[in-house]
């Protein structure tokens, strides 16, 4: 469902990802995993048109090469640590503004936001001011806006990094439950890689902007292929 062939991107004379190769499969949790400045949330910007890439010889999506393609031409949607909800609007408005900005009729708008906000439990907050919701309320909030739009893939940066411990692992397990009874692509980046060994199908390991190493977390965890990755993926968290 995603492809993307040899892509470099450079802030002036940075090299902030170097020869990146990647892809990910239908229905699939895929993780990229790697330290602080290694290019994850770069590279998660330009797959979901954030950000034009400086060069790529392929970036698939969906059957589509969408290289040039802005983000809101993309059939992808994103949830960021710093949830970027709109305080002025309650919860339900903040989940139907996708759907309002693509033109959808408020009653099927109301109806999905609605079936959205059920799956991440949180119908009785509809009318609730954002203002009033704990991290992970607002978290879920930020989920089922994204989700409401049924995009082929969602892209996560960090979603539970503003979270406590005990919050995090318990969405955790929801977030991949979600992903699981969606049936969605989720591309995850995180620096954890203890959220990355307990989440993910397949894991791409990220060092100084390349991929240095990907597999399974079974594969990633027994058989590191290097010294950086033997002691990031056992690392202590
Ligand atoms: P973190 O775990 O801290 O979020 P990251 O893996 O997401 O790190 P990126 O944000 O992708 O890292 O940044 C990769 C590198 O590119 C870093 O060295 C960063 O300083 C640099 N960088 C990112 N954005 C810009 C920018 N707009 N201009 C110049 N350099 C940038
Ligand atoms: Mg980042």
């Amino acid at each position: 469902i995603l492809e993307v062939n040899r892509l470099v991107h450079t802030f002036g004379d940075f090299t902030a990802l170097n020869d990146v190769s990647l892809s990910a499969n239908s229905r699939e949790f895929v993780t990229l995993l790697g330290p602080s400045g290694s290019g994850k949330s770069t590279l998660l910007r330009i797959l979901a048109g954030l950000e034009l890439p400086t060069r790529v010889d392929a970036l698939i999506l969906d059957g589509h090469d969408v290289a040039d393609v802005p983000a809101n031409r993309r059939n992808v949607a994103t949830v960021f640590q710093h949830y970027g909800l709109f305080p002025h609007l309650n919860v339900l408005e903040n989940v139907e503004y996708g759907l309002r900005v693509r033109k959808v009729a408020k009653a099927e708008r109301r109806q999905r936001a609605l079936r959205m906000l059920e799956q991440v439990q949180l119908a009785d907050f509809a009318h609730r001011n954002i203002a009033k919701l704990s991290g992970g309320q607002k978290q879920r909030v930020a989920l089922a806006r994204s989700l409401v739009l049924e995009p082929v893939i969602l892209l996560l940066d960090e979603p539970l990094g503003a979270l406590d411990e005990k919050l995090r692992i318990d969405m955790q397990v929801e977030l991949l439950q979600l992903q699981r009874s969606l049936g969605m692509t989720f591309i995850y980046v995180t620096h954890s890689q203890e959220e990355a060994l307990t989440m993910s199908d397949r894991i791409l390991l990220m060092n100084q902007g390349r991929i240095v190493q990907e597999g399974t977390p079974e594969d990633m965890f027994d058989r590191p292929a290097s010294r950086f990755a033997a002691s990031f993926m056992g690392m202590e968290n």
